[in-house]
């Protein structure tokens, strides 16, 4: 980029109908996702800024370079708020007007090489001309004011402050209604003074025509009193098109007055909506006020109210659905039945605590919580609330804020279209609190059948009974659920799939559902079982089935645009492993990850992350120093305890390992975990840390076909850890024969599925010692744990002088 520091390469806004004036604060309401991709990189600058610019057609969606003008402002951007709907609110304050040199990017986001016009530095002379202009203009703009009436007065007495004639002009012309061509036309042209007589001048002539305007609309009305059929007088157009625009408000109107009584609803809503039509029917159907009390209105009428689905809740039937729709998932489905009974048994659907499903993605949480509906005929609706911050994303805005509307749950019942439909409440776990509130309090009194038969949308503000909706709730990590919310859930797991389970959905579910989903349902494809283990193991890395899903989805979709290429009338189509490559390139994930060979400090420990169980590669090296630990790969406080204890360990065995008294004065040591994006905690890494250490210190290799998960204490015992279905299918997908689990978690190995148990060997431990006799290769050394003796890789100088012989 050019050293010129009025050249800058800046994200790009591109507004509709709206041109920005240096010195001008305006909220814009943004919903376009490059435009809101820009915002958030201007937000990332230093200086905060972005070029704001006018689309030259107010109507283009997508604008590329020619659709926008090529004067814009320089603006900077304040905090952006995310509105419930999804558009963001911001404030953007205009600093110096400045050119399009030429574009840059176009994704994520517009980006452009701009030049600054307005040179800061420039005074203009003070001169008597200049005054005379500079009184001109107040005149002209007070004169404005008054025939327009839409600016405060206020901006009078700021606009005679101002004496620079360039702000001056930027100053006013961001107050007056002009067009969008005058408008900008004043943004591009730079010289202050020439400016400000151009914008004297597009002042008095709207101020002439706004004065015209006022002058027709004085006249008396034609057909007032008397009823249509009476033609108005020729030639007057514009009272025409006045008499004709209140024709339809009225007509308008009258249909909705009728809505509202043909509307069932409860009385304190019916006496609300009742006051606000009134209100409605006394004002200027154009003015701004009359705009907010219909949208409010339609709100009101759009909801639901009193109508229910009727409920067939029969727990024989809702069985049979469930297993219709899942492989598996027998312990889930088992829990939600049992949970329908109760509720058939009580007669009411709806009380009682709140289901959460709480799993890795893409096993089946969404599409559990939408057969529940299917088995109960209700409707169902889904609400995310990752990301939620706010307390009115929930509860909505109080009407007085401009741009106000209705929070989720709202827009939930409006979309379901009955009062007693299942909404899922997706990742209750992603939401965080700010200084704009607690959702997840608002989220409680939803939940809370003491008080959810009242409750108050702050934009809609009338009781709503929800005591009838069944919510489910889904997350990922149940430990991110605030605990309030978690006592009134009755908590589902459902872990990972195994690779064997995964074929199985492919092959019932995600293959037919895909073949028909493009179209492919008149053609015969079909899946082997190597094509779908070839998508499982090479192209996904999932603990659910949804990449799979995707993956099956783009196979399906690459056949049918083969088979419509085809000449002939194609045969059939037989998908192996060679065809999944041919169709989908080259395979994104290797084979397993586990290492190949024993390696010296490193260690396959086990981590359970949001996609489910993983492995987790944990590494020691060792330099000649002093004592010092170094640890990176993304680590949580808990992890860093665990290596200080793994160290505390080792070192109460130093003579055992035939290490030296102060063996860890002499060393640096540094504990790395690889794939250092995913963030990494919880102390179940002990003992693998502690035998990468070992290894390191030892020079003794890590048997790589051992994992291992466990908490250590300092004296080496090896403490219980969670998860431990999930880590083991993920020890088994990367082809690991033996894992070292903690023994107090014995009770956990039934709920491992019985094919990984059979391939797998699984050690249970109580203290590190044995933990190091099965991960290193002792082989070279001659006894536990180790002697020095004969054992010469002593390059750090660390090992103990030992006597010839050494007790086991
Ligand atoms: P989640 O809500 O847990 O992220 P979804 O319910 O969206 O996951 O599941 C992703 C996809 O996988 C859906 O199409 C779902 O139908 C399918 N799926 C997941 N588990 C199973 C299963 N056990 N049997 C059949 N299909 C499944």
């Amino acid at each position: 980029m050019s050293a010129d520091p009025r050249i800058l390469l800046l994200p790009v806004l591109p507004l509709r109908d709206v041109v920005v004036f240096p010195h001008m604060a305006v909220p814009l309401f943004v919903g376009r996702e490059r435009s809101v991709a820009a915002l958030e990189a201007a937000f990332d600058r230093p200086a905060k800024d972005i070029l704001v610019v006018a689309q030259v057609n107010a109507r283009t969606n997508d604008p590329a370079a020619p659709d926008m003008f090529d004067v814009g402002c320089v603006a900077t951007v304040g905090q952006i708020l995310r509105l419930p709907d999804g558009t963001v609110k911001v404030l953007v304050e205009g600093r110096r007007r400045a050119k399009i040199l030429r574009f840059v990017d176009q994704s994520p986001y517009l980006s452009a090489e701009v030049q600054i016009l307005d040179a800061a530095e420039e005074v203009v002379p003070e001169s008597d001309d200049l005054e005379s202009l500079r009184v001109e203009a107040r005149q002209a703009f007070e004169a404005y004011l008054k025939v327009s009436r839409r600016v405060p007065q206020e901006v009078l007495a700021s606009v005679a402050q101002i004496e620079e004639p360039g702000q001056l002009a930027d100053t006013m012309a961001a107050h007056v209604g002009f067009k969008i061509a005058e408008r900008q036309e004043l943004l591009t042209l730079a010289p202050p003074v020439t400016r400000l007589k151009r914008l004297v001048e597009l002042i008095r002539a709207e101020s002439e025509t706004l004065a015209a305007e006022s002058r027709i609309r004085k006249r008396p009305q034609p057909g007032t009193g008397a009823r249509s059929g009476q033609t108005p007088p020729p030639g007057d157009a514009a009272q025409n098109a006045e008499a004709a625009e209140a024709d339809e408000f009225k007509n308008e109107l009258e249909e909705l007055g009728r809505q509202i009584e043909d509307k069932e609803l409860p009385d304190e809503a019916r006496q609300k909506l009742e006051r606000e039509f009134k209100k409605l029917r006394s004002m200027n159907p154009m003015s701004a006020e009359a705009g907010v009390v219909r949208t409010y209105i339609d709100w009101v009428l759009s909801l639901p109210w009193l109508h229910n689905s009727e409920d067939k809740l029969n727990v024989t039937e809702a069985s049979d659905i469930l297993d219709a729709d899942h492989y598996g998932l027998d312990k889930p489905k088992q829990r939600i039945l049992e949970y329908l009974a109760v509720q058939q048994l009580r007669g009411e659907v709806g009380r009682g605590p709140v289901l959460c499903l709480v799993g890795p993605p893409g096993v089946g949480k969404t599409s559990l919580a939408k057969s529940v509906a299917r088995a109960i005929g209700r409707e169902f609706v889904r609400l995310s609330l990752g990301g939620v911050r706010d307390e009115a994303e929930i509860r909505g805005h109080r009407r007085t804020y401009v741009g106000a509307l209705p929070g989720k749950i709202i827009h939930a019942l409006k979309r379901a279209g009955t009062s007693n439909p299942v909404i899922l409440l997706d990742e209750v776990d992603k939401m965080s609190m700010d200084f704009r509130g607690d959702p997840s309090a608002a989220l409680l009194e939803v939940l809370d059948p003491e008080q959810n038969d009242s409750f108050v949308d702050h934009y809609i503000d009338l009781d709503y009974d929800l005591s009838k909706v069944l919510f489910i709730t889904t997350a990922n990590n149940l430990g991110a659920i605030p605990w309030a919310l978690q006592d009134r859930l009755e908590i589902i797991e459902l872990g990972g799939y195994t690779e064997q389970d995964k074929r199985q959905i492919g092959r019932k579910y995600l293959v037919p559902r895909q073949i028909t989903e493009n179209g492919l349902q008149d053609v015969d494809v079909q899946f082997s079982d190597e094509a779908l283990a070839t998508l499982i193991q090479g192209y996904t890395r999932e603990a659910g089935v949804r990449n799979l899903e995707r993956q099956i989805g783009a196979v399906c979709r690459k056949v049918a645009t083969e088979h419509l290429k085809a000449k002939e009338d194609k045969r059939s189509w037989r998908i192996d492993a060679a065809e999944v490559k041919r169709l989908l390139g080259v395979e994104r994930f290797r084979n397993q990850d586990s290492e190949k060979t024993d390696r010296i400090g490193v260690t396959n420990g086990l981590a359970v992350t949001s996609v489910g169980g993983d492995l987790l590669l944990v590494e020691v090296a060792l330099v000649p120093g002093k004592g010092r630990m170094t640890l990176t790969g993304k680590l949580g406080d808990v992890m860093k305890e665990s290596v200080e204890a793994a160290m505390s360990y080792v070192r109460s065995r130093a003579h055992q390992l035939g290490l030296g008294k102060e063996f860890y004065q002499k060393v640096d040591l540094h504990v790395h975990f690889p794939e250092g994006a995913i963030p990494k905690d919880g102390p179940s890494a002990g003992i693998a840390i502690t035998t990468a250490l070992v290894s390191a210190l030892t020079q003794l290799p890590v048997r790589h076909d051992v994992a291992m998960t466990g908490e250590i204490t300092l004296r080496g015992r090896v403490l219980p850890i969670g998860g431990l279905k999930e880590k083991v299918i993920a020890a088994h997908r990367a082809g690991i024969k033996r894992v070292l689990f903690p023994k107090e978690n014995e009770r956990d190995v039934e709920e491992i599925p019985q094919d990984v148990r059979d391939a797998i060997e699984l050690i249970p431990v109580e203290h590190a010692d044995q933990v190091l006799r099965q991960a290193l290769r002792l082989e070279n050394a001659n006894a536990f744990l180790i002697e020095p003796a004969g054992y010469t890789r002593d390059y750090l100088g660390i090992f103990e002088e030992v006597p010839d012989t050494v007790a086991h």
